[in-house]
């Protein structure tokens, strides 16, 4: 199935809940979500749809990447070797990132290729990948950012609640008590039943995770604590994970499956997110995941719950979906809730019909 063309856009798609303040947007960080999205055309007439984001910058590099360097890379290919062109990128391009950009703006291309994949076998992705469900778990994750009060993650919780999903993750990080105190009203509110997660996004040092780590697993009975500190220091979360009983989530910032293997070897992460993007797409994705199943430790996708809900429904080492909706406006048919669990859109590969009028709306062009 030869590639015949590679269509690479960028969007900005605004988020319909904005994760900065006032304040913090004013200081640079993006209320929008840059897009990577490519359409990889074949000769059998089949069109595999794939994306990669990125949460700062213009995009503008990882699209350079994509039109100059990894199309000529791929086009002339067979589309259903991902194992071979995934090889290629690497070695072609290792002297200008091995991680980063390269692997960041090829991750598209390669979900686009597992999109053509399931497309020419006329089967879901996670049916391809081994069908271990039908639905998986599935928690709200945008709904409880750092400038929200108690009061606000309540509202902007409920109707996620409602409609069964298992609960809600909190960004922690700002102000060790203010953190305690609005984790405290939360779970009084929420009750014990509630699945609870917290997100510190590296924000804390050692001594404060391990402070408020002993907090949430004692007082608050939060289900994870994510990345408590900088992911540089895998011997911290180590620690940190031989002191504590909290189970320590992390991985979303990890590139390549060396970085996974460090911390799974010294036994420093209890729930491995990796991100689909940083990876190179799904090809460096499940490599991960099998890592993960040999150190008998779950997973759990790290945002894009469109890909998420596939690997939850595909593997059984996946636990359940981070439901961050940030692509949905891309999609008239994105995975619904039922019964409180994410379930994958019927159609063959990743199953995503594009509305193009909102990815005509959300592009970014560039004067050359
Ligand atoms: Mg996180």
């Amino acid at each position: 199935m030869r590639i015949t063309r590679v269509v690479s856009q960028l969007l900005h798609v605004p988020l319909s809940r904005p994760r900065a303040s006032p304040a913090e947007a004013k200081a640079g960080r993006l209320n929008h979500i840059v897009v990577l999205l490519v359409h990889v055309h074949t000769e059998a007439d089949l069109t595999g749809l794939g994306f990669a984001y990125a949460l700062q910058g213009s995009g503008r590099a990882m699209l350079a990447l994509a039109e100059d360097d990894l199309t000529p890379l791929v086009v002339g290919e067979d589309a259903l070797d991902h194992e071979r062109l995934a090889a290629k990128v690497y070695w072609r391009l290792q002297t200008i990132g091995r991680r980063g950009l390269v692997q960041q703006a090829y991750s598209a291309i390669d979900l686009a290729l597992w999109d053509l994949k399931g497309k020419a076998a006329g089967l879901p992705l996670y049916k391809l990948l081994g069908g271990a469900r039908e639905s998986a778990p599935v928690y709200g994750s945008d709904t409880a950012w750092l400038w929200m009060s108690p009061q606000e993650i309540l509202d902007a919780s409920r109707p996620y609640l409602d409609q069964g999903m298992m609960g809600i993750k909190v960004k922690v990080g700002a102000d060790p008590e203010a953190d305690a105190e609005r984790l405290t009203q939360l779970r009084e509110a929420l009750g014990d039943d509630v699945w609870l997660g917290v997100d510190a996004n590296e924000r804390y040092d050692y001594g404060t995770a391990l402070a408020m780590g002993h907090f949430f697993e004692d007082e608050i009975g939060a289900d994870w604590f994510e990345e408590p500190i900088t992911c540089e220091d895998v011997e911290g979360h180590a620690r940190l994970a031989s002191k504590l009983e909290i189970a320590i989530a992390g991985g979303e910032m990890l590139f390549g499956l060396d970085e996974f293997r460090s911390y799974l070897e010294r036994d420093a992460l209890a729930v491995v997110q990796p991100d689909v993007t940083r990876l190179g797409g799904l090809t460096g994705w499940l490599k991960v995941a099998a890592l993960t199943e040999a150190h008998h430790r779950p997973l759990s996708p790290h945002l894009l719950p469109e890909v998420g809900v596939h690997l939850a429904c595909g593997l059984p080492n996946v636990a359940n979906v981070e439901y961050m909706p940030w692509l949905y406006p891309l999609f008239t048919n994105p995975p619904k809730i039922e019964q409180g669990r994410l379930v994958p859109p019927p159609g063959p590969g990743l199953g995503l019909e594009l509305d193009t009028d909102a990815a005509a709306k959300y592009r970014v062009a560039f004067s050359p």
